[in-house]
């Protein structure tokens, strides 16, 4: 197989209610999303659009141990953050233009294409069949108390940032 410049990168269904994005508070995660743009000169780490940018949360997931673990961030244009979790997309012509996406930035054949999502929705079933333990890797530390957290939504409920994720 050749070398993707975008990738697609089934998660288990489950820990996209766990994403460090809906657990950090809004602030840290502004500022954390905020240095990721900024490291990637903003520009989308994978077709390099100055687009509006969205900060994608890349897992590693094994399936013989059952730990999936946060490993990094990438800049996304909001085309490509949504190619990667094209096995999500029920709606066919939505999945046909991520797909369509996904065939140019990587300069596929159609047909290559399809055996990638294939490939993507074979693993997103088994990934989804078991239970997953979740890693923040070193972003386990900076989770904050959740008698702080309750405080801070009590307080600044409404400081959600208005911007994409
Ligand atoms: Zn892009």
């Amino acid at each position: 197989m050749t070398y993707l410049r975008l990738t697609l990168e089934p998660v288990p269904a489950a820990s996209r209610l766990a994403t460090l994005a809906k657990l950090l508070p809004p602030g840290q995660w502004d500022q954390l999303r905020r240095s990721v743009y900024r490291q990637a000169s903003y520009r989308c780490q994978a077709c390099g659009r100055q687009d509006r940018l969205e900060c994608h949360e890349v897992w590693c997931c094994n399936p013989r141990t059952g730990y999936q673990w946060l490993t990094g961030f990438q800049a996304l244009c909001r085309l490509c953050h949504e190619a990667k979790h094209v096995s999500f997309v029920r709606d066919p012509s939505r999945r046909a233009a991520l797909l369509q996406h996904f065939t140019a930035v990587n300069r596929l054949a159609p047909e290559e294409a399809d055996g990638y999502l294939a490939d993507a929705l074979r693993r997103q079933q088994e990934l989804d069949q078991r239970h997953w333990i979740i890693s923040y890797g070193d972003y386990n530390l900076r989770m904050p108390a959740l008698a702080d957290l309750q405080q801070r939504q009590r307080y600044a409920g409404l400081s959600r940032p208005r911007y994409g994720r």
